[in-house]
C-alpha cells in the first residue's frame, strides 16, 4: 500500500500540520525519508530520542525483552519495572516510582497524588495547584488547565478548578498568590516548550522555601529537562534544589512511550490500592527499554561530553551569529538549547526551522521567537557540525530574502 504525506490529510484527525517529507529509518542522528533523502537530526522527536535512531543497546533490549514478555497489566508486576524503579530511586531523592505512558499522565498521576495528599493530611480546603504562565505539563484536561496556555485549555467546557498561574522568575508574585489552601506548586525547572527559559536559581530556592512555609508540595515536571539532557541525570541536581515529586518521561524511554513519577514514601503512600492505575503504566517492553536507556545516561561520562557538546554547539552558533545577525541569545543548558530570534525576525521561528529542513536538517521552535535543539545526547560532533553547517546555509537564504524584500 503506497502512503505519502498527502494520505495525511485524507485519514488524519488534522490536529497536526507534519513537515513534506515523510521518514522511514534513523540510525543515529541521521534520517532518510521516502525519497531516499539524508537529514540531520537535532529535534529528536522532540527531546525524545535521547540515543539517537536504533541505538544498539536500546534495539537489544527492545529485542530481547520482544521475545520474551511484552504485556501483563497491573495484575501483576514484572521484572523490568522493577529493576528500572530501583535504578531511578538509588539515583534520586526518590523512594518509590509509579509507572505511565507519557509525560501528560506521569503529571496528572502527579497532580491527583498531591491532591490526595492534602486531603489526608490537611483537610479539603487545602486544594489549590499554583503554576507557571507559559509553562507545560501535557494534553489531559487536568494537567493542560495546569499548564500556562490558556489557549491550549480553551475551548473544551469547564475546566478542573482552583488552578492558579503565577509568573515564572517573579518570586514576590509566588508569594502574593500562596497561602494555607496552596496543595502543590508545579514547574518546570527549565521551561522548555514555553521558549526555553532558564530560571534564576535563586528564583527556584526560593519556591522551594515557600512551599515549606506553607506545606504545599513542589512538582518538578522534567519530562523535557531530565535524563542527562542538562548534564546531570536531572536538572534538580544541577539546581540543588529538590522537589517532592518528580516526572519524567520523554527521553526516559528514548523513543518507546513511558512516563514516570518519582516521590517519596510518606507522599507516595497516599495513592493507596485502588485510587489511581493505568492498564499499561510499567509494562515489561516499555520498561526494558527505558532500563537500557538509564544504564546508558546515567553514567557520568556521557554527562560531562553533553556538556562538551553543547561548547561546540555555542561555539557555531555564536560564528553564525556574527555573520547573519539573527539571534540575541543562545539560551538553554546542555543538549536542550534555544536560539531567540533578534527584533527583525520577531515571530518567525517556524521560517527558521523550515529554512534548515529544506537544507536538510531537522529542529523544533519553542513559541514563535525561538529555534530550538535537542538531539541525542550521543550525536557525534561530526553531525553537529555538518547540521550546524547546513542550518547556517538555510540561515543564509532567509536572511538574503528578507533583505531583499
Ligand atoms: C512534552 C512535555 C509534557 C507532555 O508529555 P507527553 O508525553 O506529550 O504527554 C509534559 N511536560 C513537559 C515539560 C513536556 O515538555
Amino acid at each position: 500500500m503506497q502512503v505519502t504525506r498527502n494520505t495525511f490529510n485524507d485519514v488524519m484527525v488534522p490536529n497536526y500540520n507534519p513537515a513534506a517529507m515523510v521518514p522511514v529509518r534513523g540510525e543515529g542522528s541521521r534520517v532518510w525519508d521516502q525519497e531516499n533523502n539524508e537529514y540531520i537530526d537535532f529535534a529528536g522527536g522532540i527531546a525524545v530520542n535521547v540515543l539517537g535512531h536504533c541505538h544498539p543497546a536500546l534495539t537489544k533490549a527492545l529485542s530481547e525483552q520482544g521475545n520474551k514478555l511484552w504485556h501483563l497489566s497491573n495484575v501483576f508486576t514484572n521484572e523490568p519495572a522493577l529493576r528500572l524503579a530501583s535504578k531511578l530511586t538509588n539515583s534520586t531523592f526518590a523512594e518509590k516510582v509509579y509507572f505511565a505512558n507519557s509525560g501528560a499522565e506521569a503529571n496528572e498521576a502527579a497532580l491527583k497524588l498531591a491532591r490526595r495528599f492534602s486531603l489526608e493530611h490537611f483537610g479539603e480546603n487545602k486544594d489549590q495547584i499554583i503554576a507557571f504562565k507559559q509553562g507545560f505539563h501535557g494534553r489531559t484536561f487536568f494537567t493542560v488547565t495546569v499548564g500556562g496556555q490558556p489557549a491550549y485549555s480553551d475551548g473544551f467546557g469547564p475546566k478542573p478548578g482552583s488552578i492558579i498561574h503565577s509568573e515564572y522568575g517573579n518570586l514576590d508574585m509566588l508569594r502574593e498568590l500562596m497561602s494555607e489552601n496552596t496543595c502543590a506548586v508545579m514547574m518546570e525547572p527549565m521551561q522548555g516548550e514555553g521558549g526555553i527559559i532558564v530560571p534564576d536559581p535563586a528564583f527556584v530556592k526560593g519556591v522551594r522555601d515557600l512551599c515549606d512555609q506553607h506545606s504545599a508540595l513542589l512538582i518538578f515536571d522534567e519530562v523535557q529537562s531530565g535524563m542527562g539532557r542538562t548534564g546531570k541525570l536531572f536538572e534538580y541536581m544541577n539546581l540543588n534544589v529538590t522537589p517532592d515529586i518528580l516526572t519524567s518521561a520523554k527521553s526516559l524511554g528514548g523513543g518507546f512511550p513511558i512516563g514516570a513519577m518519582l516521590t517519596t514514601d510518606k507522599i507516595a503512600a497516599s495513592l493507596k490500592a485502588g485510587t489511581h492505575g493505568s492498564t499499561y503504566g510499567g509494562n515489561p517492553l516499555a520498561c526494558a527499554v527505558a532500563e537500557a536507556v538509564f544504564d546508558v545516561v546515567s553514567d557520568e561520562a556521557l554527562q560531562a561530553a553533553v556538556l562538551k557538546k553543547e561548547a561546540l554547539y555555542r561555539e557555531h552558533l555564536a560564528r553564525i551569529n556574527e555573520k547573519y545577525d539573527v539571534f540575541t541569545e543562545i539560551r538553554g543548558k546542555g543538549l536542550l538549547l534555544g536560539c531567540a530570534l533578534n527584533e527583525k525576525y520577531q515571530g518567525r521561528a517556524r521560517d527558521f526551522m523550515v529554512a534548515a529542513n529544506e537544507e536538510n536538517m531537522m529542529c523544533l521552535i519553542a513559541g514563535t521567537n525561538v529555534v530550538r535543539f535537542a538531539p541525542s545526547l550521543v550525536i557525534p560532533d561530526e553531525d553537529i557540525v555538518e547540521g550546524l553547517a547546513r542550518f547556517e546555509k538555510g540561515i543564509a537564504k532567509l536572511v538574503a530574502a528578507t533583505d531583499s524584500e
